[in-house]
């Protein structure tokens, strides 16, 4: 598979029309198990929040899932479409899914809010109402077990992946890689976003004290679980490779977290 050559100094892609697509996360979710809770609500859009209980607390895990903090990488608001309908978790997985942090940044087909902050970035001192109410919402959860943050990458030759694990718990890195593999390119380059790489995995040195500008991943290695992955998909490859690259992903890492 090669790469389009598309995009070029952007991401010059497919677009979504994102109320569409969450009109229907939000008509197909409740059918296969998810209640929804709106935490934030501005130019008429809704930030919602799905929960799925696990069905047993024995072993029970939990995990929550982001999507859409970059209105111009579709795929991660697709995958969270495509994974409920897919309804495949295990029953000892209680997930918390939310679906797209930035919906206005997609109606402008933009990486950041109308405001021009990236929300990633503004996860320590928040300054957007959207990374607020986010904080707001996520600070009534209880921990969780596992974080994943779904996003693209316009200048990858291939899917990639960041972990954190300070504490060295099992790590899921290498089953995610080896589930995307299949379907989609992994980028094999020694160096991805100018920090060493192997095999399509980042394990970056990370100290969020020391660093201002907190990407939602450090909050939640901060506040409700260390270990984590951000995963990005190559959107100079076709808008169907990368979905099933991120729900191949999701699906390897719940599955490698809950099995007994
Ligand atoms: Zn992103």
């Amino acid at each position: 598979m090669q790469r389009l050559g598309k995009n070029i100094g952007g991401y010059h892609g497919e677009t979504i029309e994102i109320r569409s697509v969450l009109r229907e996360i939000a008509t197909t979710a409740p059918a296969c198990g998810w209640t929804s809770e709106v935490f934030h609500t501005q130019n008429e859009l809704d930030w919602i929040a799905l929960h799925r209980p696990s069905e047993s607390e024995a072993n029970r895990k939990r995990i929550h899932i982001s999507a859409g903090i970059h209105g111009d990488e579709p795929a991660g608001p697709l995958a969270v479409l495509r994974l409920i309908q897919e309804n495949r978790w295990p029953g000892n997985a209680e997930v918390s899914l939310l679906p797209c942090l930035n919906p206005r940044g997609f109606l402008l087909n933009q990486r950041a809010n109308p405001e021009g902050i990236d929300l990633n970035r503004d996860y320590r001192q928040p300054q957007s109402a959207e990374a607020r109410r986010h904080i707001a919402w996520l600070e009534r959860q209880p921990p969780f077990d596992l974080y994943l943050c779904l996003h693209e990458d316009w200048e990858s030759h291939g899917f990639y992946l960041y972990e954190t694990n300070p504490d060295q718990r099992r790590s899921l890195a290498e089953k995610m890689i080896a589930a995307v593999a299949p379907v989609c390119p992994v980028d094999g380059s020694a160096t991805i976003e100018d920090r060493p790489a192997q095999g399509g995995i980042i394990r970056p040195q990370i100290s969020p004290q020391e660093r201002p500008d907190w990407p939602e991943a450090f909050y939640h290695i901060a506040h409700t679980s260390p270990q984590g992955y951000t995963l990005e998909a190559p959107s100079d490859f076709p808008l169907p490779v990368r979905v099933h690259a991120l729900v191949a992903a999701v699906h390897a890492a719940v599955n490698a977290l809950t099995a007994v």
